[in-house]
């Protein structure tokens, strides 16, 4: 519920605009917006009525409401996630996309419990094995032929599908074990008959990162793309590179689900210099990646910064391009009338240290900072996330799961 201190309109002065997309200018301005939480208007020195509470974000920037495409918050319906807050608004993230934590058996859980109580808007993908994340990686959602039921899978989405976005499936060895890559082949047809995307994370085969994309299509989502797993890793192997370079180019979307073992500073460095960028940046935030490596969403986006990915393609990567996979407008966010859904952030210059998932570890010199999360009229302060463990330079990840045992 609003606060009292949270009515009557918003002004945020001295904002400099990113990610609005062609036509939106970058030179610093003021937004106001309206006791309806719609943008009233966007100009300089602008003053509003009596009663406007007042942010002055000078120096800052601008962008619409960050969207993690990759994150766990079915939390006390499976041991691995987190509970919303830890990844939301608190961080600068308004959308929240699961990648999976629930399948049909207890997505309604979900739902009532984590979804609709929470602030920030939830969306998921349904995992095709019916029991989700719930003992995650000690009980594979695919242990067997029986793991699937695509008649509830399919009556699941049908009634959920203002949340659900998507299928999605684990495509490695320690989930699939001898089914290779016939769950992925199920999940796709599930997919295409509900005409929606299907999001496979790939890892250590089987099955090979090659056969999964031959299995998708325009729309698809490949998460953990600049993961360093040795025969699943982009950048070891030429034709597994131009494959992706392919599917990328045919609208095949590889997004990053940083995690607990899925992101390599090398290969996503490699990569990037050879012209492969990310199409969403995400962090396959959980239980067991938060401390170590991934801490929040503003953290990785500066891993990829700090990769050469250029600044605006970074907060496109991080806000229109997700949103487009959501379902959510993608225009005119930044014009009179329409919601306000911000993120107000700070570039950072910085000397920090930090881990990648195959442990490596390098400095971030410039760091993407939220301050603020606007929704609506409704300002949230936002911070970066800080880590409770001992250091994360000090504990070590399970390569295949990311499970953290402190040394
Ligand atoms: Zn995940």
């Amino acid at each position: 519920m609003m606060s009292p201190t949270q009515a009557g309109p918003l002004l945020i002065s001295g904002v400099k605009p990113v990610g609005f997309g062609k036509g939106v200018s970058q030179e610093a301005t003021d937004v106001l917006i309206g006791a309806d939480g719609a943008i009233a208007t966007i100009g300089s020195a602008l003053q509003g009525p009596d009663g406007t509470r007042r942010i002055d974000a000078s120096g800052a920037f601008i962008s619409p409401g960050w969207v993690d495409l990759h994150a766990h918050v079915w939390h006390g319906g499976t041991d691995i996630s987190i509970k919303p807050h830890l990844c939301g608004i608190e961080r600068g993230v308004t959308t929240i996309v699961d990648a999976g934590s629930a399948g049909e058996a207890n997505f309604h859980g979900f739902r009532e419990y984590i979804i609709e109580p929470a602030r920030e808007r939830i969306k998921a993908f349904l995992n095709i094995g019916s029991i989700g994340l719930v003992a995650c990686n000690r009980v594979s959602e695919l242990i067997d032929m029986r793991s699937i039921d695509i008649d509830r899978t399919i009556a699941c989405v049908e009634a959920n599908r203002d949340i659900i976005i998507g299928i999605k499936v684990r495509a490695s060895g320690v989930i699939v074990g001898a089914w290779g890559i016939t769950p992925v082949k199920i999940a796709k047809k599930v997919a295409k008959v509900l005409k929606l995307p299907l999001m496979v994370h790939v890892g250590e085969p089987p099955p090979v990162f090659d056969e999964v994309l031959e299995v998708l299509g325009p729309g698809d989502v490949v998460t953990h793309c600049f993961n360093g797993k040795a025969a699943a890793n982009i950048m070891e192997d030429e034709d597994l590179f131009l494959l992706a370079e392919r599917c990328a180019r045919d609208g095949i979307r590889l997004d990053v689900g940083h995690g607990g073992a899925s992101f390599s500073f090398k290969v996503a460095e490699l990569a990037v210099q050879r012209g492969l960028l990310p199409f969403s940046i995400s962090t396959d935030l959980h239980a067991r990646s938060l401390d170590n490596p991934v801490w929040d969403m503003g953290t990785t986006m500066s891993k990829l910064l700090s990769v050469g990915m250029p600044f605006e393609a970074v907060i496109d990567a991080s806000t229109r391009a997700p949103m487009e996979v959501v379902g959510l407008p993608t225009e005119n966010l930044l014009s009179p009338g329409t919601r306000a859904e911000f993120t107000v952030f700070d570039v950072k210059d910085s000397d920090i240290r930090i881990v990648d998932s195959m442990g490596d570890s390098a400095h971030l010199s410039r760091l993407i900072e939220p301050r603020w999360t606007i929704l609506g009229q409704e300002a949230v302060k936002a911070s970066r996330y800080e880590p409770h463990r001992t250091s994360a330079l000090e504990s070590s990840a399970c390569p295949h799961c990311g499970w953290i045992s402190a040394r």
